[in-house]
């Protein structure tokens, strides 16, 4: 059974997620568990946790979480960077309340300061989420190339990986984007492509993929996700992609734009299909 579904709503109440994911015939799902625009996270109350934990057991989909969006790990400012790694902390924590495994991470800016110095703080910044408390992984999502952002290069992801202290707790690991991928010039329509990328980071630490076409053209460094075969990536790569070697048993999220022409879930009906 492919697990897969869509980045779900969790407005109201976190738990009424299971039941739009599950209304859409999903058996995975992506959530917020903390204000996506805010850079306080606040745990949720016991009985929020409560009746999350409940839905999770009765229904089957796994829930992953995507970080907010103002956290800047690779950021050179102190300050931003202790908030930056108390949001991550943070969300960390109601993931492991939620019992979520993993926690999709973007990793940032240089604003300007250069790649390595980013890459650095990125460094320093996940490193102080190593106390040995904690269990949710956190998984390092490959970016589109956008002006100076840090991770679209995949060695830099890698590198990251390695230097590391929490992937050494076991607590690090990838999200690829394939959108992104493209978007930053890895062309994912040939195959021979999805070999660089499993000898560059090992397939075995990518736990959840995006699945979204793009917009634009290869290596146009712009983040704008297309629906699943209405964009430049196309069908027959992500057949391919479904088909390779160990990507049906990944976490599949789509976060592909709303399309008025498009039943609900029936992208992920699309992907299920090319999975043969
Ligand atoms: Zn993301
Ligand atoms: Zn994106």
């Amino acid at each position: 059974m492919l697990r897969i579904g869509y980045h779900t709503s969790a407005a109201g109440s976190l738990d009424l997620a299971f039941d739009r994911a599950a209304a859409m015939g999903a058996t995975a799902m992506q959530i917020f568990v903390s204000n996506p625009r805010g850079w306080k996270a606040e745990l949720p109350a016991q009985g929020i946790i409560g009746g999350f934990v409940r839905k999770g057991h009765r229904y089957d989909i796994e829930a992953v979480c995507h970080m907010p969006y103002l956290p800047n790990l690779a950021s050179a400012d102190p300050e931003k960077r202790m908030k930056s790694v108390s949001s991550l902390a943070a969300n960390a924590r109601i993931c492991d309340l939620l019992g979520i495994r993993y926690l999709i991470a973007h990793l940032g800016s240089h604003l300007g300061r250069g790649a390595e110095e980013g890459i650095r703080n990125v460094i320093g910044a996940l490193d102080e989420l190593s106390d040995g408390t904690g269990k949710a992984i956190v998984l390092l999502e490959n970016q589109a190339g956008n002006t100076n952002s840090v991770g679209s290069r995949l060695e830099d992801l890698a590198r990251i990986y390695e230097e590391s202290s929490l992937s050494r707790a076991g607590r690090l690991g990838f999200c690829l984007d394939t959108c992104h991928l493209f978007a930053a010039g890895y062309d994912i329509r040939r195959e021979k492509i999805l070999d660089t990328i499993g000898d560059m980071l090992d397939f075995g630490r990518v736990h959840v993929l995006h699945v979204n076409d793009a917009k634009f053209g290869l290596g146009s460094g712009r983040d704008r996700h297309d629906n699943i075969g209405q964009g430049f990536i196309g069908l027959d790569a992500f057949a391919a992609l479904l088909n390779y070697n160990g990507i049906r048993d990944k976490i599949l999220i789509l976060e592909t734009p709303w399309n008025p022409e498009l039943a609900d879930g029936e992208e992920m009906e699309m992907l299920r299909r090319l999975a043969r």
